[in-house]
């Protein structure tokens, strides 16, 4: 019997042409490839002090904490966790990192005690660089795996300095040989389904990612070396890390790195350093498109506003173009295992071609794409929606020590299963329109349901819990909960809200508690979510 012919596979590409992506380098060589360029530029400025650091400045001290990592016993292929807000020390960690052919573990550093250890005990982590108000939630868990704390601040008894790492000399250390495969970034993710998984990103997968958005012919789609980029989003995520950070240094720009954001204090930098590019997430852009505040401040330098994370709709996109008219708008989409850009809006492109509102872009260069029938599985035309795959040298390498659920969600063929369903039409544009897969998104922050769901059936009076994401005007998603009480115990909505609280980070608190007499599952066990969300859409309510 001769094998069935296999159907067509409909593979989206970009509209630009591919470029040539040297991507067999280490990263922190690619980013600084035309220093020579750039040397007494401004690399960052800090948003906090005014303070301007210039590239050399920057390549010099990069290299110099490398050097100190190794002296502090950090060695090649280990792990350090970057706990902190923005500021100049985490480019410099980072990119220290890189050079020490280390892998930073980046984390939210208002995580609580329980988030942190997981993420430091699951990666591995060596060192610890944080800062002093942070301390406590790590120590007894360092001091027991001898990890090393360092402060970027002055440091509690026992802790190192920053300053320490500053000290050494670059010709100290030690020759490195990068593999172009080796784990460079290591943020943590629940993708498709489970708990936070640590994502294994590569030089090879961030360098061709950067290249994806600001190198080739049509050079600096996002970038050029003229620009003030805003770095107000977290670092400690991809988007940040990549799309701000990476391909502004790659590109020459100057980083003005704010720690918080903060509608006025953003304004008045903007203003006084004359800001080109405002990376934002839907929450940042609805605060600037109403807020009035924006009309006494020259906004003029703005010459681009893109959006990403979270769904932007075509309403808010319009209110912010009306808000800000000079500035070309448009949305980016991410996923931290995409590497994590999969799509751009190439209005911000040297020879901008038209874009609609609510579209997230076409598809970066040198990647594939592709829609497919969740369902069955095959590959859909344009204007069908379907799930998004993509494929590229961007890609995770995978989930660390996780092979299942690598295999779960990067094929054999090496597509990556983003979770997300959306089309294509017939502009090339991509609109996303629903999501498959588990996480809520709060403001653009990852909530992982499982997660939740663990802790609230480790409750005594609890027999067992869903947790969804429902619609929210400020967040965009709110986590609420699904629960049965076991039999004879009784437990409030408030009682599970608070023990939910102590936990987690704030943005994963459980917004509504709904009582339930079963949780409703497939005979596999698995949680039936598309019901429970489709009870909140038809307003269930337990009273
Ligand atoms: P993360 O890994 O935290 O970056 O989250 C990735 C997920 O955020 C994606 O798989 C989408 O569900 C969602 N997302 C990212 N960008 C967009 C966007 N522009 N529009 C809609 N959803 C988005």
């Amino acid at each position: 019997m001769g094998s069935f012919p296999q159907p067509e596979e409909i593979i989206f590409r970009s509209k630009l042409p591919d470029i040539e992506i040297r991507n067999d380098q280490p990263l922190h060589t690619y980013c600084f490839e035309y220093l020579a360029d750039f040397a007494d530029r401004p690399c960052i400025i800090d948003g906090a002090t005014g303070e301007v650091h210039t590239y050399a400045d920057v390549h010099l001290a990069a290299l110099r904490v490398a050097a100190g990592l190794h002296r502090f016993g950090v060695g090649q292929g280990q792990v350090i966790m970057i706990l902190l807000r923005n500021s100049p020390e985490f480019v410099l960690a980072f990119l220290g990192a890189s050079f020490r052919g280390a892998v930073s573990t980046t984390a939210n550093p208002f995580y609580t005690p329980a988030e942190i250890h997981k993420q430091a005990a699951a990666s591995g982590a060596r060192l610890i660089v944080t800062e002093s108000a942070h301390v406590d939630k790590v120590r007894t868990f360092a001091e027991e795996r001898g990890i090393t704390i360092v402060c970027v601040d002055v440091p509690p008894e026992g802790c190192h300095h920053f300053s320490e790492l500053l000290q050494s000399n670059e010709s100290d250390l030690p020759n490195v040989e990068i593999n172009p495969d080796d784990v460079v970034a290591l943020p943590y993710s629940s993708g498709t389904t489970g708990l936070p998984k640590g994502v294994m990103l590569t030089h090879r997968g961030l360098i061709t990612s950067v290249a994806q958005q600001v190198d080739g012919d049509n050079p600096n789609l996002y970038y050029h070396k003229e620009d003030v980029v805003l770095c107000v989003l977290p670092l400690f995520h991809i988007y940040s890390l990549n799309s701000v950070l990476l391909c502004a240094l790659r590109a020459g720009a100057a980083i003005l790195i704010m720690r918080k954001f903060e509608v006025v204090a953003m304004l008045e930098l903007a203003q006084r350093f004359r800001v080109t590019i405002l990376p934002f997430v839907p929450p940042i852009v609805v605060e600037i498109a109403k807020n009035p505040v924006v009309d006494s401040y020259d906004v003029s330098s703005i010459r681009t506003v893109m959006s990403g994370a979270a769904p932007m709709g075509k309403d808010l996109e319009d209110r912010l173009r009306a808000k800000i008219p000079n500035a070309k708008l448009g949305q980016g989409y991410g996923m931290t295992e995409a590497g994590p850009v999969l799509s751009m809006n190439l209005a911000f492109a040297k020879e901008p071609s038209e874009t609609k509102s609510g579209a997230c872009g076409t598809v970066v260069r040198n990647a594939e794409l592709k829609i497919v029938d969740p369902e069955t599985g095959a590959s859909l035309g344009r204007n069908q929606p379907g799930e998004i795959c993509i494929r590229g040298a961007q890609i995770m390498k995978g989930y660390l020590n996780d092979p299942e659920a690598t295999k779960n969600t990067i094929d054999k063929e090496g597509w990556l299963h983003t979770g997300d369903i959306g089309y294509v039409d017939d502009d090339d544009e991509i609109f996303i329109v629903d999501r498959l897969k588990e996480i809520i998104k709060y403001k653009g922050f990852q909530v992982a349901p499982a997660e939740l769901e663990a802790l609230l059936i480790a409750h005594p009076n609890i027999a067992d819990a869903a947790v969804v994401p429902m619609k929210n005007e400020l967040a965009g998603e709110v986590p609420v909960a699904f629960v049965v009480p076991k039999d004879g115990f009784k437990i409030t909505e408030d009682e599970i809200k608070q023990y939910i609280s102590k936990q987690v980070v704030f943005y994963k608190r459980i917004n509504r508690v709904f009582f339930i007499e079963a949780i409703p599952k497939a005979p596999s066990g698995k949680i039936l979510r598309k019901d429970l969300r489709a009870k909140l859409a038809a307003g269930f309510s337990d009273t």
